[in-house]
């Protein structure tokens, strides 16, 4: 029987606003507990929530890149419920009218006819993160810690529109980069800035009815996002191939035993007793900030790829894996503007800086190298003055190297101008050629490769500066005379 997957997304994203949404109490992630709270915050009676501009700014402008209609008239509501993380006993969302509806996001994926699939965004809303808790093992016991309480969240529900794991990947990569452009989220799912619920239930293919689904919490990375989507579905095809029923519920996903896990049976709207907020008046917002906000949208990634084909002759997946990160769209734009050559600085970034996010982890907001002395080692390249395996140790120790990093003095001081004298070059070529009787004979006999050692010999001899065209020149002709 062919069974088609069925998913709708519950993504949690942090606004990277100072404050928190009601109170200004900062959102700065750790500190010791219960330091970064008031008495807004954690509920005490009494207080009056007031909601931070910013919060509302970084959400509509989110909903605006999301392709949302904006609600220009909406409202908080409660969601009440007991948890001890949550020291009001609610929690201030919004339910009945949320500030953005009925979004798209294209994926680079494709569907079976060849499109584009587009998921759809069933609704947006504003609301307050939770605290934490922290449990103790050794003492048995649990201890809250109210730092996170009020951090502001905004909650994009998708429609139940995915079929495939590789499009909830694209989706996630996609909302990731959107707002990371935006500038009002860092969208890291390993720090719980952006979460993931997914909801998942199966059908028979052709079925127009959805089935029972299940909604996975807890899974804190893409990989195993994918692990999770694969043992949920064929937990559900197993259990109703074999007669039996899917439950709604919440369940766990347990990273270190590669299973999901019930919770706790899924709860409807009604057990929340959801009731207007009483204490924030209704939002609303102008024609004048839509288009105000309209008019400082950045540059996406998508744009970002196109424009960097045709005005650099990148090709789309070096443009692609370029713009993926806007610290990286960044060093490349500005590297290129302070040297005018796009194809150097895509040489280097696609060689070196990609081969050290992939190989030492290094994170791309993490870059501290700036356009300026990337520029610099560029133009000493060009110049010929190091060539361009030296120029991968210099690059390497530019990289790393803190902000006092001197390429001048790096060179200099190691010595490590290259060698482009002609007279010192041929000497070296036939001292190796003298040297090395028994590649010279495998040369004559026809080995033509053996050119190759000869010059990596010189290369060798001479501190792997020298000019490689030069060598190459003058190994060819040493040879072509014996
Ligand atoms: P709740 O807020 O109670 O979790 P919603 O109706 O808002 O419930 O749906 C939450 C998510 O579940 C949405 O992303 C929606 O697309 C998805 N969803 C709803 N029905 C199904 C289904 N039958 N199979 C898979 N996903 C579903
Ligand atoms: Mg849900
Ligand atoms: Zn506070």
């Amino acid at each position: 029987m062919d069974w088609e997957i069925v998913m709708g997304l519950e993504v949690h994203v942090e606004l990277a606003t100072k404050t928190k949404i009601f109170c200004s109490c900062t959102t700065e992630f750790g500190g010791a507990p219960n330091t970064h709270c008031c008495p807004v915050c954690t509920g005490m009676p009494g207080t009056l929530p007031v909601l931070n501009k910013k919060v509302l700014e970084y959400a509509v402008r989110a909903g605006l890149a999301l392709n949302c209609e904006i609600n220009r008239y909406n409202k908080f509501d409660r969601k009440n419920y007991f948890y001890p993380d949550l020291p009001k006993a609610y929690q201030i969302s919004q339910l009945y009218l949320p500030f953005a509806h009925d979004g798209k996001v294209k994926l680079d994926v494709l569907d079976e006819n060849g499109e584009n699939v587009v998921i759809g965004i069933h609704e947006i809303h504003m609301e307050e993160d939770a605290g934490k808790l922290i449990h103790s093992k050794t003492r048995n016991q649990s201890y809250p810690d109210y730092n996170r309480c009020g951090v502001p969240l905004i909650e994009i529900v998708s429609e139940p529109d995915f079929r495939r794991s590789e499009e909830v990947i694209a989706y996630l990569n996609k909302l990731r980069s959107t707002l990371e452009y935006l500038g009002i989220s860092d969208c890291k799912m390993e720090e719980g800035s952006m979460r993931a619920d997914v909801n998942l239930s199966v059908r028979k293919k052709g079925s127009k009815e959805f089935g029972t689904r299940t909604e996975m919490k807890n899974i804190n990375s893409l990989k195993a996002i994918e692990r999770a989507i694969a043992y949920e579905a064929k937990r559900q095809i197993e259990l109703i191939e074999s007669g039996g029923e899917v439950v709604q519920e919440t369940r766990r996903w347990d990273e270190n035993r590669d299973k999901t896990f019930s919770m706790r049976s899924k709860e409807n709207a009604n057990d929340y007793r959801y009731f207007p907020e009483p204490d924030i008046p209704p939002i609303s917002i102008t024609e004048d900030e839509i288009s105000y906000y309209n008019s400082i949208r950045p540059e996406f990634a998508e744009e970002k790829a196109a424009r960097y084909q045709t005005e650099f002759g990148l090709t789309k997946k070096d443009a692609e894996i370029i713009v993926s990160s806007k610290y990286l769209a960044k060093l490349f734009e500005d590297t290129t503007a302070k040297c005018g050559d796009a194809s150097e600085v895509r040489y280097w970034m696609m060689s070196q800086v990609l081969y050290f996010m992939n190989e030492r982890g290094v994170q791309p907001e993490n870059i501290t190298l700036s356009a300026d002395k990337f520029a610099q080692f560029i133009e000493i390249v060009k110049a010929g003055r190091i060539n361009r395996q030296i120029g991968k140790t210099v690059f390497e120790n530019m990289f790393f190297g803190d902000e006092n990093f001197d390429v001048e003095t790096y060179i200099k001081e190691n010595d490590l101008e290259q060698v482009d004298d002609g007279a010192l070059i041929s000497e070296t070529v036939k001292k190796v050629i003298a040297e090395n009787p028994k590649a010279v004979g495998q040369f004559k006999s026809g080995q033509k490769k053996i050119v190759g050692f000869f010059i990596g010999q010189v290369m060798k001899t001479l501190g792997g500066k020298a000019n490689p065209g030069v060598v190459g020149k003058a190994v060819n002709e040493e040879l072509e005379k014996l």
